[in-house]
């Protein structure tokens, strides 16, 4: 047995699966997770000692390179003066001017410490401030695990949406509507239906959590349509596209406005950070100004707050989009050249620091496009690549991620690694 052989069984007398967050089981894919003994720049290396180039990016916070020696830095001096003071702290504000000067639609902004409480209580905002029940979400878009949002699609139309996990009660759900995602008509009937009785409608405007889906652009100003014209709250879930797809997030590409946003990984540099925030109007309806309660012990934390505003200050030097960008085309051409010169259907896009890749000859607009790619070549291709020095995340419902740190170089040997995998 190998270190991370020997650690796994250790893991699973402890630990429900080994792991702290299902998907790093490996479940999906089958094998044994690598326990990551330390990361660097573009690399980790596990406890066997084996390193890996990664495009996991610890699942997006590491935009700038694992470990970066500005960040560490900045966290090593912040800690010396105390880790936690629940009480407020100069970096709190200036870190929520930061995130209003980069993304525009955010007036005010509230701390929080992952991106499940973010939309958790973006959603709670939303009701509280319509004084409606129903939200809407899309099939495949994932939100965080409150309650309310792990949920199904029911069997039609104007169905609520059933648990998708045990231990919720059917009532939580019941509120809940499950659409398709960028099915235009699908949402227009829903909104003609029952418009008004709308809270709010929670997306991700490029959707990360089933590979990597993009909204087609009519589907994103129809909902911006229906939602002004229903007085429904529009939330974009930004967890994941935000700062990394481009400095002011998917909202900054689309040119449309959402009413809240909710911002996690990046904004925290790998430390605990996440945040919602939007109109001002609606940010007032939030404690201890209005009714709708939220607080946090570790909220604002003093050293995610210093890592988050040194990642944030370094994504904004001149050429960091346009590295990432040059990066992640790189990579997906060389990804989808070396498939073809194979002649396996293969078809990859990206935004930024995004990209996505699935074994289907097209790229997927739906949930269900997404599914009925290539499962098996998936997870054969994912240990082909472990094997060969390369992390990709280990699941096909999952988008991978580039960051600043990943030079020519490295972008080469990935692809000539891939290359080598598919025996060309
Ligand atoms: N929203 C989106 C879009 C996400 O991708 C995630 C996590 N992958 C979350 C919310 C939940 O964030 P967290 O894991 O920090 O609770």
């Amino acid at each position: 047995m190998n270190r991370n052989e020997e650690l796994f069984e250790q893991a699973k007398q402890v630990i429900p699966g080994g792991v702290n967050s299902p998907v790093r089981a490996f479940g999906s894919v089958g094998g044994v997770p690598r326990f990551i003994k330390k990361a660097q720049g573009a690399h980790v290396w596990d406890e066997a000692g084996v390193e890996y180039i990664d495009y996991v990016g610890s699942w997006g916070p590491a935009i700038v390179g694992h470990a970066h020696p500005e960040v560490i830095e900045a966290v090593r001096e912040v800690a010396l003066d105390g880790l936690s003071f629940g009480a407020p702290t100069e970096g709190e504000v200036r870190i929520a001017e930061e995130i209003i000067k980069l993304v525009p639609s955010v007036e005010q902004v509230r701390l929080v410490s992952s991106g499940t409480e973010a939309t958790m209580t973006a959603i709670r905002l939303a009701r509280g401030f319509t004084g409606r029940d129903k939200i809407i979400k899309f099939e495949g878009c994932y939100h965080g695990h409150s309650d309310s949002l792990l949920v199904k699609a029911g069997s039609g139309l104007l169905t609520f949406g059933n648990p998708s996990s045990a231990g919720v009660p059917q009532d939580f759900t019941q509120h809940t509507i499950v659409l398709s995602y960028n099915d235009i008509e699908q949402l227009q009937n829903t909104f003609d239906k029952i418009g008004d009785e709308i809270a709010c409608v929670i997306l991700e405007p490029i959707a990360g959590n089933m590979n990597m889906v993009q909204p087609i652009p009519d589907f994103l100003k129809a909902l911006r349509g229906l939602t002004e014209q229903h007085g429904s709250v529009l939330i974009y879930d930004e967890v994941m596209t935000g700062f990394r797809v481009a400095l002011g997030g998917a909202q900054s590409l689309h040119g449309i406005t959402p009413d809240l946003t909710t911002m996690g990984k990046v904004i925290g540099g790998g430390m605990p950070l996440a945040a919602f925030g939007g109109r001002k109007d609606i940010m007032a309806c939030i404690s201890p100004l209005g009714g709708v309660y939220q607080a946090g012990t570790l909220s604002g934390n003093p050293l995610a707050v210093m890592a988050g505003l040194k990642t944030l200050e370094i994504i904004q030097r001149d050429g960091f989009y346009e590295c990432l960008n040059r990066n992640s085309e790189r990579l997906v051409n060389g990804l989808c050249a070396a498939a073809a010169k194979a002649g396996v259907p293969l078809s990859g896009q990206y935004v930024g620091g995004m990209f996505g890749f699935y074994f289907n000859d097209r790229i997927p607009q739906t949930f269900a496009d997404v599914s009925a790619s290539d499962q098996e070549a998936f997870k054969h291709f994912f240990h082909g690549m472990l094997e060969r020095g390369v992390a990709l995340a280990p699941s096909a419902f999952e988008a991978s991620f580039m960051s600043a740190a990943h030079n020519d170089e490295l972008i080469n040997e990935t692809i000539a690694r891939v290359e080598d995998y598919f025996g060309i």
